[in-house]
Formats: C-alpha cells, sequence, structure tokens
C-alpha cells in the first residue's frame, strides 16, 4: 500500500452544502475523533461516546468548550473503524441547518484538538486506508457533480467497482504473461516452440482488444459527463433564439423580429433524451457596427471551432440570401446540421444547394413555433451516442484514466508486434511492465503524492 504522511491527525469539516437547511452535518475522522467530540458533547443518557456502542446513534447537546453552555441540540452517529467511510474513527453530528450554527460546532471541533480537512480529504483517507481505490473515490467526486441521470449511473457502477473489477483482470493476465516472459528470459534452456510463441502473441493481442473495448467507450462517457456542445449560428432573424428557447423549453434569449437583437454569446444548458447538452447562441452578426459586436464574432468563431454540432439556421420563408451563402461557405468543414426554420411559411428557399453542399442527411426542416422534436433526435443520432447509454456497458468519461488507457494500448501494441517479429523477449515484457504500470496509475496502486494531492483537490471540503 501506498505509504502517505498526515493520517495521524484527526480532521474535520462541514460535510453539507453551504446556506441554510434543515440540518447541517459536521464530520470528523481520525484516530482522537471520539475523544474530541466528547470534550464537547454531553449525551442524553449521561455517558460519554467513548464509552457507548459503535454504528448508533445519540441525542445530546454540543456544550462551548470553554463556558459549557450549551451551543445546539444534536444527534450524533459514533462509526468505529474500521467499518467507516474512511476506515478511521468517524463520528457525524447532524447539527441545526445554518451556517453559523454549524461553524461554531466546527470551531469548538477544532478548538478540542481536530485540523480543519482539505477538500476530499476524508475520500482521500478512504483510499489511503485502501477502503477503495482511486478510481472509486473519483466516482465520489462524479456523483456529487453529475448533472444528469445517466451519468450518476455510470458513477455509481465506478463506485462498486466495476472499472476496478475490468481493469484488474487485464492486469492478472499482463502480470501472468510478463512472468511468463521473464522465466523464459531468465530460463532460456526451457524455451518454448512455435506454437507457444504465437500463443503468447495472441494473448497479448487480447488484452490489446481489451482495453480499446474501454477506450472506444471513452467518447460516450465524456458527453455524459460534459454534454454535447451545441452552437447556433445563421444571419439575424432566422429564428436561432426561438430555436434555442424551444430546446431549452423556457423563454431565455431575447426573441424579437428586430434584426440582430441577440448582440453577445449566449450559452445555457439543457439536456435532449437524458444526454447533457450546451446550447450556444452567437451573435447572428456578419458585418460588425462596432467593437462589442466585433468581439462578439471573434467569440462566436471560437465557439464554432469547439463545437460538436453547429446548427446553420436558414429561414424557409426567404430565398437564400447572400449572408447564409457566405456562413455556408465558412462551415463546409464543420459538423454541421443545416436547421431549416419557419416550415410552417410559404417557402421561398432552394433547399438543394444547401444539400448539395452538406449532403441530404444534414438538412432539417423545422418550425421553432411548433415543435423542435425531430430536431432532438437528429441532433441525438448525429452524434452516435446512443447505443451505449442503454447498455450497461462500462464507459470511461475521466481523462487521466483515458490517457492512461492509451498510454497501456500503445505499449500492449508495441508488445505484439515485438512478439509477432520474434523481437528479444526482454523488450516485449518491458513493454508489457510498462503497460501494467499505467493501470496501475489508474487505481492508484503506484501514483505519485503530487499527483494524488492534485486529484483530491478537486473535490469539495467535508467530502
Ligand atoms: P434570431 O435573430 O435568429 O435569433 O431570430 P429570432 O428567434 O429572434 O426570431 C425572429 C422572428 O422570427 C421572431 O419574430 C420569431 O417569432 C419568428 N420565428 C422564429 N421561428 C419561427 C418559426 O418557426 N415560424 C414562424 N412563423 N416564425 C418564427
Amino acid at each position: 500500500m501506498y505509504q502517505y504522511k498526515g493520517l495521524e491527525d484527526t480532521i474535520a469539516a462541514i460535510a453539507t452544502p453551504a446556506g441554510q437547511g434543515g440540518i447541517g452535518i459536521v464530520r470528523i475522522s481520525g484516530q482522537e475523533a471520539i475523544t474530541i467530540v466528547d470534550k464537547v458533547l454531553r449525551l442524553e443518557s449521561g455517558k460519554t461516546l467513548t464509552a457507548s456502542t459503535s454504528h448508533h446513534v445519540y441525542y445530546g447537546k454540543v456544550v462551548f468548550h470553554q463556558s459549557q453552555q450549551i451551543l445546539d441540540e444534536v444527534l450524533v452517529v459514533l462509526m468505529r473503524g474500521p467499518k467507516s467511510f474512511t476506515a478511521e474513527d468517524v463520528v457525524e453530528i447532524n447539527c441545526h441547518g445554518g451556517m453559523t450554527v454549524l461553524r461554531s460546532v466546527l470551531e469548538e471541533i477544532l478548538q478540542a484538538g481536530a485540523r480543519l480537512a482539505a477538500p476530499g480529504e476524508f475520500t482521500k483517507r478512504a483510499f489511503l486506508h485502501g477502503r477503495i481505490d482511486l478510481v472509486q473515490a473519483e466516482a465520489v467526486s462524479d456523483i456529487i457533480q453529475a448533472k444528469t441521470e445517466s451519468f450518476l449511473r455510470q458513477s455509481q457502477y465506478q463506485l462498486k467497482g466495476e472499472l476496478s473489477t475490468h481493469l484488474n483482470l487485464i492486469r492478472e493476465e499482463l502480470i501472468k504473461l510478463y512472468t511468463m516472459l521473464e522465466a523464459l528470459i531468465n530460463f532460456p534452456e526451457d524455451g518454448i516452440d512455435a506454437q507457444g510463441h504465437q500463443q503468447i502473441v495472441d494473448r497479448i493481442g487480447i488484452q490489446e482488444k481489451n482495453v480499446n473495448k474501454l477506450l472506444s467507450s471513452s467518447k460516450s462517457g465524456r458527453i455524459l459527463k460534459e454534454g454535447i456542445r451545441i452552437v447556433l449560428c445563421g444571419r439575424p432573424n432566422v429564428g436561432k433564439s426561438s430555436l434555442l428557447n424551444a430546446l431549452l423549453k423556457e423563454e431565455r434569449a431575447i426573441v424579437t423580429n428586430i434584426a440582430g437583437t441577440t448582440r453577445d454569446v449566449l450559452e445555457e444548458s439543457a439536456q435532449i433524451q437524458g444526454i447533457p447538452i450546451s446550447l450556444v447562441d452567437t451573435a447572428g452578426i456578419l458585418e460588425p457596427r462596432d467593437l462589442i459586436e466585433k468581439e462578439a464574432i471573434a467569440r462566436s468563431h471560437l465557439y464554432i471551432k469547439s463545437a460538436d454540432v453547429v446548427l446553420l439556421v436558414l429561414d424557409h420563408s426567404q430565398p437564400l440570401q447572400a449572408e447564409d451563402m457566405a456562413l455556408m461557405q465558412q462551415l463546409k468543414t464543420t459538423p454541421v446540421l443545416v436547421v431549416v426554420n419557419k416550415m410552417d411559411l410559404t417557402p421561398q428557399i432552394d433547399i438543394s444547394i444547401p444539400e448539395q453542399i452538406f449532403g441530404p442527411k444534414r438538412v432539417l426542416k423545422v418550425s421553432a413555433i411548433h415543435s423542435v422534436k425531430d430536431l432532438e433526435s437528429k441532433i441525438v443520432e448525429l452524434i452516435d451516442v446512443q447505443k451505449d447509454f442503454d447498455s450497461h456497458g462500462m464507459m470511461i468519461s475521466n481523462i487521466r484514466h483515458i490517457k492512461a488507457l492509451e498510454a497501456a494500448r500503445e505499449n500492449l501494441h508495441g508488445a505484439y508486434h515485438l512478439m509477432n517479429e520474434k523481437t528479444s523477449f526482454e523488450f516485449v515484457s518491458e513493454e508489457i511492465k510498462a503497460a501494467v504500470n499505467q493501470l496501475d496509475a489508474i487505481t492508484g496502486r503506484n501514483i505519485d503524492e503530487d499527483l494524488l494531492d492534485r486529484i483530491f483537490s478537486e473535490f469539495c471540503i467535508g467530502k
């Protein structure tokens, strides 16, 4: 197990979100957790927490350390290690909600000998005590930050250890291969025949495929976590704001029939069929009239570059105009869906032109004021993630995991070819060892302290 300093002291933090609530929780973890709480807690039973049974809830009062005056009426949960979240002694004090009360209780606990916890330190301790691995620890953070139910479900699989199990299966097989190769290096007289040689090649190939399978889910995983970025563009008055509102299902952008009302870039979040999306309405301006508009146009271009899909909006009730043509030319190499809006009005547009430029599958007629259902389905179809959402397959969404898996794939690819070309076993075994190291970095078996601190610092305090 990884050796880490700083586990000796007892940590405390407010575990519930800032603001007012019915209750708020102060959480304490560490060797001294119970004795520290005893200094400021008076249980109704007259007993101390030290003399009380674990995994029970107790009623009592928190008092000011100095004056012994009552601070709050509380319920206290006692969980002795190792059967606790951190695997240490943990006490959770359920106070009345409200930051003043919670801060005062925390202050008393700190006065009594605890140290204020750093962000993610409770989860970090659970990891350091081997209760969960790093992948599971990261899942805790993901669960807290989950924007959609589908991502929440994925994070829960991860917390249950499904990704870790997948990784460990690959790792075990690689260790077997590594041991076998090392034996061949050290005892060359034992040798292997052509068939045995081929078997090793095949076994490496299978593990390369397994890593690849995990990686292929990363596009969907990223979308589940971060969402699809959709950028709306088009000349003024074609109905961009109306489409944005229809997709968001609320009146956000100002809709008027005066051309050029949306002067700056608007960004909003929503969900389409369980997929988080971020919608950006760009300024519908081509020729800037002032500096603000110039700036807005520059920003629009940046958004277009980073988009997963650009919705180029055209007006069904008007012939194509020079500005439409210019935009179509500009967006030729971008992932575009042409949305021909206002289909409820008499057609004036020549739809064959966008169809020729982008292909008929990339052109869709809609009416923002009637329904955008077809548009929603088309967006999901274009993004091509739906099938992964329905299955219970494992999805990789964490960029740290993706990078390590990519490196492991590279190593295994190298090992496969080296073995196939009958290169000396030393080189093959080196590549396999490097792949194992990459997998170990994901689960946290071998990870340096700095990286660990960086990972946990992204957590919120109290978690
Ligand atoms: P933007 O400048 O591209 O954002 O356009 P707006 O969303 O502000 O819309 C301009 C005008 O077109 C408004 O009067 C809208 O009510 C109208 N409009 C938008 N979509 C439709 C549609 O599908 N059908 C009809 N008939 N009018 C629409």
